[in-house]
């Protein structure tokens, strides 16, 4: 029975007790979702579902009933504690349907004794459809995603919606840029047609994307029926008006609504009209160029350490979301990033303002994800709490930015959000200050937050219970007095109401024949007796009936301001993405301060100029533990075409840490940031990859050597002369020539083919050869000093080549036993030495300089003489006698051969 399909299920529902009859009839309809069913303060899960969730929550297993003969397997959660557990199943993976009691207990006895309570879903829990502030993570978006395909043309669009904030938008896609669209959403769920799995490149993206894979019939993603769906939800008669999307585009919309609807039974959250991004408007990172590079997170998965970790200087939760946005979609128009650093460098220069908002912006609340859950029905009276918090704060805000009026021109980013944070909904703002008091509780049945004086009848009510509860209070003394028992008490509890309580030895002085009319036994414990009386009883029913009526009334009026704040929910959500806007921007501003940050210059040509770049993590990490400062280096991919520079250096120098700082410069300035540097010219990046670090992935069948390839072919095959790459050494995970083969050619490559601009770190020095023949490629160096056998590093880049690896003296820094590193040395020395390594010199001077598809240039590098090449590779400290003798009987050969 426990891994029983619906149809299987159906089929014993006949027999089955009522109560199950109708668990069955909800679980058929839920067949892909554990089913939390509630029963009392409790949900339960029963079947195969209680055997997962035991399992996945470490809950205890119990049977409850029979069902065919068998026991019925059921665990469950307490309601009060429920969002953790569900915190834990959706992280797993898992879907939960809700279903709750639609009725009072009571009201199903009224139909008889066996009738079970009415129950529904009222909610399916998925990953991507979360508003809980305990689910989610308030810094970071949690996006929804739908991917749709015109079948007869093979469009095919993506759509996303961040259900807690209301985002929605959609972007047209391909299946090669798929991937690097979903890793720049980090979608927490996607849903698309099921046929769509089986598609071998969208297949692969979708499952490699980390994200909970929701397929569903193809049918929901029709984009007619979505058109509809669209227009009517937004109340539009067209979509025009929004952008003019595509036919692949309405169906990732369409669907993608559907769904939201289709978990949130029927509630509409309040989503903001659709937004059309351009394809390409975003520039363009693979998953393994984000993970490499850490923009949001350190390989261990945490943001500590990341770049979003050392710029982010946000106050607030949405500020924070917006920030991590941005920095995941770094923009490729120039005039929106120039605008976006406009508004930085406004607040910049600017200090008292910047700290006057500043100061502000920490009194705002998450206003984004309280209208959320108001509008799906999950909202308590805090949440309308914390939206009269961020109305009172937005108006600061504004007051504060508009006092500023005519000091600098505001830029217009600003103007914008000023006008939206002016653009409050009085009447909302007006109702909620009348009506809220100030404790306000997370449930609205609890009361008690109708702030007194609002309304008379709310007030007598309340009065009425307060009274009579002191009343209450008094008739302890009095019963005590009259009893003349000292020591009797009146309590409460919950089963028994108010009671009056004596001791055993008292007790019969309350069971006098004189007394009995008064007091009636209602419980005898060890050693004391309850009694209650009619008149207390009567108390207790008038304060029930106020303390009801109360809580109606105060649900009344809290279901009216639920609905105002839904009506405004366009007007707050505007407000609340501008109080974002401020923050980020504030931010940015701070940040560029603190760090000594600079504008770049962002504009349409191919120029890529930094002058004194730094690193912004490895800065912030050396800043942090105190050990020294980093060393600035520039980087020029323009003066006299040079855009590809081919570094080499030794090991430990710093070219790692130079290839990513140039990257992350280039992703800080296309968000909309300062950047690093004392100077910097840009011209916008299309796409940017890496090839950096690999390690294997053998989940995937891959080894370190294939992910290398999968990554440099990646490149090879889809950078454009607008790309940006980062290239740290390829071809060291296979055989030297091999290695120095692919190594040559990928940099033919991308010179000749395609023309990007690039930085390629290698220890394959041969290569720096190639600068006299392909004249878009430079030599640079990251420079060291030897200093007594010892090597310093000294972090500089310089024009030229390095001389040598010093991978030895790196090896005896790092703690290599001495033998070890004295017979490497040996071993260095004779392979230098060797024929072998002059035939290897000797052979790559002779390979041709070819080029995959173009004839290289005719000019060449002169070949030195075979004896001046020998004498070069002599290392005389290190020559025994007798090899010193055999050395100069070489040299003599060697002279007798022609010149090249
Ligand atoms: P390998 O060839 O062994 O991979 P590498 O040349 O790529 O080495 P990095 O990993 O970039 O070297 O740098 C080594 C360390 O040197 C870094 O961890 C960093 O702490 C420090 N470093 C690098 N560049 C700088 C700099 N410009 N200023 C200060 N410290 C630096």
């Amino acid at each position: 029975m426990n891994d029983m399909r619906p149809a299987e299920m159906r089929e014993g529902v006949a027999e089955a007790s009522p109560m199950m009859r109708q668990y069955l009839e909800i679980k058929a309809a839920n067949p892909d979702s554990l089913l939390f069913y509630r029963m009392g303060d409790f949900y339960e899960l029963f079947f195969g579902d209680s055997e997962i969730a035991s399992r996945a929550l470490g809950i205890a297993l119990t049977r409850r009933g029979k069902h065919q003969g068998e026991d019925i397997p059921m665990c469950g959660v307490p309601v009060h504690a429920a969002d953790d557990y569900l915190q834990k199943l959706i992280r797993l993976g898992h879907r939960v349907a809700v279903c709750e009691q639609l009725e009072d207990p009571a009201e199903a006895r009224k139909r008889g004794y066996k009738s079970v309570v009415r129950r529904d879903v009222v909610r399916l829990v998925t990953p991507g459809t979360l508003t809980e502030d305990t689910l989610l993570d308030s810094r970071r978006n949690n996006y929804l995603c739908a991917l749709a395909q015109v079948r007869s043309d093979g469009e095919l669009a993506l759509a996303w919606a961040d259900i807690s904030s209301g985002e929605f938008a959609v972007t047209s896609t391909d299946s090669r840029r798929l991937a690097a669209d979903l890793a720049r959403l980090e979608p927490g769920e996607v849903i698309c047609p099921d046929h769509l799995l089986s598609q071998a490149e969208i297949g692969t993206a979708l499952k490699e994307s980390g994200a909970a894979l929701s397929p569903l019939p193809g049918s929901r993603f029709d984009s007619q029926a979505g058109e509809r769906r669209l227009k009517d939800y937004f109340a539009i008669g067209a979509l025009d008006a929004h952008g003019n999307f595509a036919r692949a585009e309405i169906a990732a919309l369409g669907g993608l609504l559907d769904y939201i609807l289709l978990t949130q039974v029927g509630r509409a959250p309040s989503l903001r009209p659709p937004r059309r991004e351009e394809a390409g408007a975003a520039m363009l990172i693979d998953a393994a160029t984000r993970a490499n590079l850490e923009l949001t997170r350190t390989p261990g998965g945490g943001r500590k350490g990341s770049l979003l970790a050392v710029i982010d200087q946000t106050i607030t939760a949405p500020g924070a979301r917006l920030l991590a946005e941005r920095l995941s979609n770094p923009l490729t128009d120039p005039a929106a990033i120039n605008s976006r650093l406009d508004d930085v460098g406004y607040l910049a220069e600017l200090r008292p303002l910047r700290e006057g908002l500043r100061a502000q912006l920490r009194q705002v609340p998450d206003m984004e994800r309280a209208l959320s859950r108001l509008t799906v029905g999950r909202g308590s009276p805090r949440d309308l709490g914390l939206l009269r918090a961020g109305l009172a704060a937005a108006a600061m805000l504004g007051a504060r930015l508009a006092e500023e009026e005519g000091l600098a021109l505001r830029p217009a980013g600003l103007a914008t959000a000023l006008e939206r944070l002016h653009a409050v909904p009085r009447q909302l703002e007006q109702e909620l200050a009348d009506t809220l008091g100030e404790e306000l509780p997370m449930l609205a049945r609890d009361g008690g937050f109708v702030r007194p004086g609002f309304l008379r009848e709310l007030d007598e009510n309340r009065a009425l219970r307060d009274e009579t509860k002191q009343v209450i209070a008094s008739l302890q003394t009095r019963y005590a007095d009259e009893t003349g028992i000292k020591s009797l008490k009146l309590r409460y509890n919950n089963i028994l109401g108010y009671y009056v309580e004596v001791t055993a030895q008292n007790a019969p002085a309350l069971q006098t024949p004189e007394q009995a009319g008064l007091f009636i036994h209602r419980q005898t414990m060890a050693g004391a007796m309850r009694f209650t009386t009619t008149e207390l009883a009567g108390l207790e029913q008038r304060i029930a009936a106020a303390a009801d009526r109360a809580v109606q009334i105060e649900i009344e009026i809290f279901d009216r301001l639920v609905k105002s704040a839904c009506a405004e929910a366009p007007a707050l959500s505007s407000i609340a993405q501008a109080i974002a806007t401020l923050d980020v921007a504030t931010g940015l501003a701070e940040l560029a301060e603190k760090n000594r940050y600079v504008r770049p210059v962002v504009d349409g040509t191919k120029t890529f100029v930094i002058r004194e770049g730094r690193h912004p993590i490895v800065e912030a990490a050396l800043r942090a533990n105190g050990d020294g400062s980093f060393v600035a280096n520039p980087c020029d991919l323009s003066t006299a075409g040079r855009r590809v520079w081919l570094l080499t250096g030794p090991n430990m120098a710093g070219k790692s840490t130079y290839l990513r700082q140039n990257a992350l410069i280039v992703i800080l300035a296309q968000t909309g940031s300062y950047v690093p540097a004392s100077a910097a010219h840009i011209g916008v990046v299309d796409r940017l990859f890496s090839r950096v670090g690999a390690a294997d992935d053998l989940a995937r069948g891959r080894s370190t050597f294939m992910v290398e390839m999968v990554e440099t072919a990646a490149i090879l095959n889809q950078a454009t002369e607008r790309s940006f790459v980062i290239l740290d050494e390829i071809g060291r995970g296979t055989a030297t020539f091999d290695g120095l083969s692919i190594a040559w050619a990928a940099v033919e490559s991308l010179h000749d083919v395609n023309q990007c601009r690039a930085l390629f770190a290698t220890h394959y020095h041969e290569l720096t050869a190639l600068a006299a023949r392909l004249k878009g490629l430079a030599n640079a160096t990251v420079k060291v000093r030897e200093w007594q056998g010892d090597v310093v590093f000294l972090h500089e880049v310089v024009p030229g080549v390095a001389d040598r690896s010093y991978g030895i003296q790196v090896a005896k820094l790092a703690g290599l036993p001495p033998a070890v590193v004295a017979r490497a040395s040996e071993v260095l020395a004779r392979l230098e030495q060797s024929d072998a390594a002059q035939t290897r010199k000797t052979m790559i001077d002779d390979l041709p300089l070819f080029s995959a598809t173009r004839p290289p240039p005719p000019a060449g590098a002169v070949r030195p003489h075979p004896l001046s090449e020998k004498l070069k590779s002599v290392l005389p400290d290190e020559l025994s006698p007798r090899e010193a003798l055999e050395l100069i009987y070489e040299l003599k050969t060697l002279a007798k051969s022609e010149a090249p």
